[in-house]
């Protein structure tokens, strides 16, 4: 399935809360605010959801938040059902641990969507090498950074200037200076502030 490439506004809109689709300019303009309801909400409200659509739609969510492609998700749902542990929370930590979150949440990208351009740019290293794929995932103790023939573009020039006044999660270091950050350890289901229910992709995919 290819991309959505259309309004991501939409995409809040049919699920009726703000998934922070375009980072930063979500805290500054966002239609969901504006609006008291949500189009299609009476239409939805009169229709009868079942537990499969109930399901589906979480899983859609998830989806949506992280910009995670059908096939990948897939992958990654096998990934956490490997891992021991509960499988949601396992879930969640694979999206979060992804190199194109891990770009965003540093505070290298607004958004996840500018974060896994940069990556897929080639502009990032990981330990030391060059990496492009925005699905890699890190683990504790990788040193992800802005390679060091692209430190020099106007964009990362301008961006140490504003890095060190964002917030970085806990699981995170961050050295703005160098234009490099450090995975000090994985995070918790309370570090990860995805407005979603994991229990219900869990069910999803257990059908
Ligand atoms: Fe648009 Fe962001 Fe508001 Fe979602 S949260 S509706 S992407 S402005």
């Amino acid at each position: 399935m290819a991309r959505y490439t259309g309004p991501v506004c939409r995409i809040c809109r049919h699920h009726g809360m703000k998934l922070f689709l375009k980072g930063a300019k979500c805290f500054s303009s966002c239609i969901i605010e504006k609006r008291r309801t949500v189009p299609g909400e009476h239409a939805q409200a009169r229709r009868k959801v079942t537990e499969y659509g109930v399901q589906l739609t979480e899983k859609q969510k998830v989806r949506s938040f992280y910009g995670v492609l059908e096939r990948q998700f897939r992958k990654h749902f096998a990934e956490a059902l490997r891992r021991p542990g509960a499988t949601g929370t396992n879930l969640l930590v694979i999206l979060e641990t992804r190199l194109d979150n891990v770009v965003y949440r540093m505070g290298f990208g607004d958004s996840r969507a500018q974060a896994r351009q940069l990556v897929s740019h080639g502009h990032f290293s990981v330990n030391g090498r060059k990496t492009d794929v925005p699905s890699a995932l890190l683990s504790e103790g990788d040193v992800v950074e802005v390679r060091p023939t692209h430190r020099g573009l106007e964009y990362f020039e301008v961006l140490k200037a504003s890095m060190g006044t964002k917030m970085v999660p806990r699981w995170l270091e961050v050295d703005p200076d160098k234009l490099r950050g450090r995975v000090s350890g994985l995070p918790a289901r309370e570090d990860v502030d995805a407005p979603v229910n994991e229990q219900l992709v869990v069910e999803f995919y257990s059908r």
